[in-house]
């Protein structure tokens, strides 16, 4: 008998994720400490500020994205999010466990309604967040994990990290709560990409989040950043490390990042309803953005408020033959030209992701 793992027809194709214009995305950072230090993180406490937001604070700003309460905002407040089907909430940090009101906070918004709900965590898992919510309550705990095994997760995540994640994990599986795997490809790990699928299935990981760091630069010599990937690093390895997880059951994802030439360019600036929310009360549309003062919205006295030009908003009207304006902006020497000055390839919005399914 074949197995379903040898059977490649049991993958769903591979597939683009279309950007839900009906669907709002609310990654909200409820802090921005960490226990950890990893080698590619991208808090920026300059920008974002050093608070931890308190539970009044989480409810008051949950409500200005609800759904349900959306009927009682000011006039500006509606011009600024379009009417849409569902809104979901992922909680980040920092570490969003260790904030005490984490666990308020997911309260607060199922009964909003949000439509789902997801936390982003390091694995550490701090006051007893696993004890102090149910599954029915949180969609998917998501931990981040950089390696299959503790020699190359550790040096990039810290010295017994490996061991703690996959102990909570186990923890969260354990309790029936659905679990998910981030995984940041740069060239500290990539080789160590195709053992993960079977670690993360043998703890009972059931969506797998494969992230890329630096893609956008050429090679490391280039750049001088050691961690980043050539494009022919992620084309080669990332395709075929998703197709290997698919079969053997992993709902996988992964950036599109170079787009095809019949391929339309569509910025989620402009196309879709994200909102990067950071303590200091900043809400950037674009994650690209996020280490600059270009936020397009601000939360102050717990009303939200358009900020005037020059911010993010008008930048994403841009139309270049690159493709993301925010990438050619903040990396102008990392895209590749031909002899006559175009681009070879233009570069999707970092939020476009393809994703391969398993089928059930
Ligand atoms: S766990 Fe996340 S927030 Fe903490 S240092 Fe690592 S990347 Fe940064
Ligand atoms: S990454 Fe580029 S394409 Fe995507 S929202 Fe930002 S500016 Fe737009």
């Amino acid at each position: 008998m074949q197995n379903r793992s040898d059977n490649p027809s049991m993958i769903q194709e591979k597939r683009t994720v279309e950007f839900r214009p009906n669907s709002r995305n609310l990654f909200f950072h409820i802090l921005t400490a960490c226990n950890l230090s990893c080698t590619h993180c991208y808090i920026n406490r300059k920008q974002h500020g050093t608070a931890t937001l308190d539970q009044a604070t989480i409810e008051s700003w949950l409500r200005i994205f609800s759904m349900r309460d959306r009927r009682k905002m000011e006039t500006d407040e509606k011009r600024m999010l379009r009417d849409v089907e569902d809104t979901n909430v992922i909680f980040l940090g920092g570490e969003p466990t260790m904030n005490p009101a984490l666990a308020a906070g997911i309260k607060a918004a199922r009964e909003m309604g949000y439509a789902s709900i997801t936390v982003d965590t390091n694995g550490y898992l701090f006051h007893d967040i696993l004890d102090r919510v149910s599954p029915d309550q949180v969609d998917y705990f998501s931990f981040s994990i950089d390696g299959s095994c503790s020699r190359v997760n550790d040096p990039i995540r810290g010295k017994g990290s490996f061991d703690i994640c996959t102990s909570g994990i186990r923890k969260a599986v354990e309790k029936g709560f659905s679990v998910s795997a981030i995984f940041t490809c740069s060239a500290k790990n990539i080789h160590d990409l195709s053992n993960m699928p079977e670690l993360l299935r043998s703890l009972g990981v059931t969506r797998f989040f494969i992230q890329v760091i630096g893609l956008r630069g050429k090679s490391a010599s280039a750049s001088g950043d050691r961690l980043q990937l050539s494009r022919s690093q992620w084309q080669d390895i990332v395709p075929e490390v998703a197709v290997q997880a698919a079969r053997i059951g992993l709902h996988v994802t992964w950036p599109k990042v170079f787009l095809e030439p019949d391929e339309e360019f569509i910025c989620a600036g402009v196309a879709a309803e994200n909102f990067f929310l950071f303590p200091n009360g900043r809400v950037y549309t674009c994650p690209l953005c996020e280490d600059y003062p270009l936020h397009a919205y601000e939360i102050c006295d717990g009303r939200l408020k358009a900020r005037p030009p020059l911010n993010e908003s008008q930048l994403f009207q841009l139309q270049i033959p690159e493709g993301c304006v925010m990438n050619r902006l903040f990396h102008p020497g990392n895209i590749d030209y031909d002899e006559k000055g175009m681009p070879k390839n233009r570069i999707a919005c970092c939020m476009l992701k393809e994703e391969l399914l398993p089928l059930n």
